[in-house]
């Protein structure tokens, strides 16, 4: 615990002429013993080097600067940032980059070192996150991001209801949802709940590192047809005949009739073999 008392997000806000900006997803999140909750089920320790995406108006970042060891916060908005430094003033380890995350490199920020990741953000540009951290070569340890209630449950989805946003993330590491924050600890509140998911990183994607390239281009062109056999899908996707997508998912021990959504992660381990096979026996003829 950390004893810090809330921020007046409104007070802060109207001291310095800002109201919240829809368009960048700021619902600020101030309530104290929220955020020692949150930071508690991220598992941050002292030794740990946090990279906070989105600090708003800092209470995140003051909670994460009493727990780990350093924390680099990414803020876009360039109004908040003259509020970060107020807040913040006190907060020796923490280090304020005024950037819209997607343009950074997390090697280059992180300087290399093993790190972890929190974040609030908004739920538009959840996926793109995630795809900039996981498919990046120095890739945090683990991540903890609180999201909307439906992007959690999509994420942490089983085999029956995988998407392409699931398998991105499954690929990688296991994802759990580990706080509910209702709507009412934010300000303003949003019109729907948050879940802080939990996502510990496995030391190597299930699917081999070199071999992710082709996974993701055979996954896009499964969930490309909503509600179509995997078969058709697949024709559609990669422009193939159907008899030679049918032999594919047939030497998987793949029903060629199932949907993209039932696959589990080893059967699309096994597919994106199988295709590499296939792919080299059609370039020899
Ligand atoms: N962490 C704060 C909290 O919990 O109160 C603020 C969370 S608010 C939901 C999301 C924050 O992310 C906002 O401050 C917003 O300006 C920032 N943000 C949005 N898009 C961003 C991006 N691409 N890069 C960095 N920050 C971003």
């Amino acid at each position: 615990m950390t004893g810090l008392t809330a921020l007046d997000g409104p007070a802060l806000l109207r001291a310095h002429g800002l109201t919240p900006r829809k368009g960048l997803g700021q619902n600020f999140l101030t309530d104290p013993a929220t955020l020692d909750k949150l930071v508690q089920a991220a598992g941050v320790t002292a030794d740990d080097s946090v990279l906070e995406i989105g600090p708003g108006l800092g209470s995140l970042t003051r909670h994460l600067a009493r727990t780990a060891c350093r924390v680099i916060a990414v803020e876009i908005d360039q109004n908040l940032i003259p509020i970060l430094q107020q807040v913040l003033a006190d907060e020796p380890n923490v280090h304020v980059i005024h950037a819209d995350i997607l343009s950074l490199n997390p090697a280059e920020i992180m300087g290399g070192e093993p790190y972890l990741v929190v974040a609030n953000i908004p739920y538009y540009i959840t996926s793109a996150i995630l795809r900039h951290l996981l498919e990046s070569a120095h890739r945090p340890q683990r991540l903890a991001l609180t999201v909307q209630r439906e992007v959690a449950d999509r994420i942490c989805a089983a085999p029956g209801d995988l998407s392409l946003l699931a398998l991105s993330v499954q690929v990688y590491g296991s994802p759990r949802p580990v706080l509910r924050i209702p709507a009412g600890a934010f300000y303003p509140p949003p019109k729907v709940d948050s879940v802080t998911l939990r996502i510990d990183l496995f030391p190597q994607p299930l699917i081999p590192q070199k071999d992710l390239d082709v996974f993701f281009k055979l996954a896009k062109a499964g969930f490309s047809q909503k509600r179509k056999t995997l078969r058709n899908a697949l024709v559609g996707g990669l422009g193939w005949k159907t008899n030679d997508v049918e032999d594919m998912l047939r030497k998987s021990e793949i029903d060629p009739m199932r949907r993209a959504e039932t696959l589990t992660l080893d059967e699309w381990r096994l597919l994106t073999a199988q295709f590499l096979v296939e792919n080299t026996l059609k370039r020899g003829n």
